[in-house]
């Protein structure tokens, strides 16, 4: 797909990503849909207003008329389409920096657009094949005010919220200026939890921190973890599809570690679970320890959604699958990442014992990761190509699913093009850090030496 990648659109607004091509893409998905409505909704960034603008003049164009659900995180959105039946365009760059947006589509189940599905948007994009509508049958909109509140309302509706509440548990919240400053305060209040929050003004300058939640930017999250002596340090990406947890001594948890500790209590012998293949050494000993198969795709949710869809249809149990990013789906409750869900699942299991002795049976690992900037294309081959010539020299199991994944046995490195930014992303993982960070050097060193 060209205008697609593994997250939707993604580019820096009002350049790559334009009023123009955010237009062309909702009539081009609406044409695809032919649904008589469509949702509209979006993060808080301070293009987000405009290219909403525009995605709905694009809809009305084509005769969709449109629910303006506002800022809303993108789980949200997600059941509003759901509840509705109608088929929804976000825009959002989720984790990217703030001078970015991107464009996500889901169906009228609420489920984000698979391959397939994305790939007819596409060639009616590039064709320019729009279904216009007469001037009598443009598409309306409608205000939606209540999307948050609905949000909020299901994911206490589908947790053991007294089993939580009982716990008397304190918050510590970082949602990162983004959609869930406007949703994560209520919810966990509704939970019953005592909530303290930094960053959670909604603000798409995001003066606090990036929207992107890793430690570099979460340090504020981890000094209020520990001056109030929380249970649980949470945060959120853009959109708050994602959660991010600190410990109760205000220690960093890898995403990694939670997705494990969270299928430790979901998988059952005869499930499955799908991953990414960066995934970590923790989830395959999890699924191993519980009877369950992990099937890896390529990184990017929407390649998860596509196999999970295709597993549940063939009548597999999928009840958890996910990255180490923190953007987990429990496809039984709603097949969409969801960081308000999944941070009250988290607390479902702190209410039994610190987060800290939850993480601890899956800890053990170390991961490094490295990001590479390039300026060309040509750059960008010669460093993969290096990659390429390093994993056939090495004594290591080769999977090239998504860029290349040498597998030592007992660590593993890959080497991957991202998506959505002109990076080349080294992940490392081992049970020492220094083993980590040798794997991951020598592959930094082989592509710098190439290109980067
Ligand atoms: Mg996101």
């Amino acid at each position: 797909m060209e205008v697609f990648g593994s997250s939707g659109v993604r580019g820096v607004a009002n350049e790559e990503l334009t009023p123009e091509l955010a237009m062309k893409i909702a009539m081009a998905a609406g044409t695809v849909w032919d649904a008589d409505s469509v949702a509209v909704a979006r993060d808080t960034r301070t293009t987000g207003r405009m290219l909403t603008d525009a995605a709905a003049a694009g809809l009305a164009a084509v005769g969709a008329s449109v629910d303006r659900l506002g800022v809303v995180p993108t789980p949200g959105a997600q059941a509003h389409a759901e509840r509705e039946g109608i088929p929804l365009v976000t825009v959002t760059a989720s984790h990217n920096p703030p001078e970015y947006n991107g464009i996500k589509l889901a169906g009228a189940d609420g489920v984000e657009l698979s391959v397939a599905a994305l790939e007819r948007v596409e060639s009616v994009l590039l064709n320019g094949e729009f279904d216009r509508a007469p001037w009598d049958h443009v598409g309306d909109e409608r205000r939606v005010d209540d999307a948050r509140r609905e949000y909020v309302r299901g994911v206490v509706a589908a947790v053991d919220r007294d089993r939580i509440a009982d716990a008397g548990l304190t918050v510590a919240l970082d949602p990162g200026h983004g959609a869930g400053s406007l949703t994560s305060p209520e919810l966990f209040r509704r939970l019953g939890c005592r909530v303290l929050a930094v960053n959670a003004q909604p603000d798409g300058r995001f003066p606090g921190r990036d929207p992107e939640p890793v430690p570099e930017n979460l340090a504020d999250l981890g000094r209020l973890v520990r001056s109030t002596d929380a249970d649980l340090g949470i945060a959120h990406d853009g959109d708050a599809d994602r959660a991010i947890f600190y410990d109760e001594t205000g220690e960093y948890i890898e995403g990694d570690a939670t997705l494990a500790a969270l299928a430790a209590a979901e998988l059952d012998e005869g499930d499955v679970t799908v991953s990414a293949v960066n995934v970590s050494q923790r989830l395959v000993d999890v699924a191993d320890e519980a009877g369950a198969r992990l099937e890896l795709t390529p990184i990017g949710s929407t390649r998860i959604v596509s196999r999970v869809q295709e597993l549940r249809s063939a009548g597999e149990s999928v009840p958890i699958a996910g990255e180490g990013n923190g953007g987990v789906f429990f496809p039984n409750y709603r097949l969409a990442r969801d960081g308000g869900y999944v941070a009250a699942r988290f607390l479902g299991l702190v209410a039994d014992r610190p987060a800290s002795e939850v993480v601890r049976p899956v800890q053990g690992y170390h991961n490094v990761r490295m990001n590479l900037g390039y300026d060309s294309e040509d750059d960008r081959e010669a460093m993969l190509a290096a990659a390429a010539t390093l994993a056939e020299e090495a004594d290591a199991d080769l999977d090239t699913t998504d860029g290349y994944r040498l597998d030592y046995g007992d660590a593993w490195v890959l080497a991957r093009p991202s998506g959505t930014e002109p990076l080349v992303r080294i992940y490392a993982e081992a049970t020492s850090e220094d083993r980590a960070e040798t794997l991951a050097g020598r592959m930094r060193d082989a592509m710098l030496d190439a290109g980067g």
